[in-house]
């Protein structure tokens, strides 16, 4: 793992033509806001990794037409990215099994994009919450800035 002091908003930049490929391939409009946050330590290739796949899921979920929103913000001293669909939802016995390796409701499905992005969040000392409702789903992640 190599941890640098470095701005998420650079990686989302970065990953944006993928993303963006990917979106408009499923007709998915979407939509970048990235506020001022403070640098935090990360590992590029697991931060990458870790956007895809909740990207990659958004646009799974949901249907030719809508949009898919990442967000960065600050709430208070963490650094938060979100991730919001305009898919169904997640029901709550799909959502107790969440990030359970293996564990997949998409034929074909590899159900690991989320069990990765859990070891991935573990090692960033970081926090995944998620907002789901059928209007749409919102994965949340939440790192500590190195304040002193
Ligand atoms: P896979 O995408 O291969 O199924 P994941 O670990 O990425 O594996 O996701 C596991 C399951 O979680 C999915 O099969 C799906 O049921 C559910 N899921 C993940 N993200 C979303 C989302 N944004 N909206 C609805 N369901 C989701
Ligand atoms: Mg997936």
């Amino acid at each position: 793992q190599e941890m640098h002091l470095q701005n998420l908003n650079t990686i989302i930049q970065t990953l944006f033509p993928l993303i963006q490929a990917d979106a408009m391939r499923s007709d998915i409009t979407l939509i970048q806001e990235l506020g001022e946050i403070e640098d935090i330590q990360l590992d590029e290739k697991e931060i990458r990794q870790l956007i895809l796949n909740l990207v990659r899921n958004g646009i799974e979920a949901t249907e030719p037409g809508k949009t898919l929103k990442i967000k960065t913000s600050m709430d208070s001293d963490r650094v938060v990215l979100a991730i919001h669909d305009e898919g169904p939802g997640i029901d709550p016995d799909v959502l107790a099994k969440l990030g359970v390796p293996f564990f997949t409701t998409k034929e074909g499905g590899t159900g690991l994009g989320l069990a990765i992005c859990h070891n991935i969040i573990k090692r960033h000392d970081a926090k995944m919450d998620i907002v789901t409702s059928p209007q749409g789903t919102t994965f949340f992640v939440k790192f500590k800035t190195s304040q002193i």
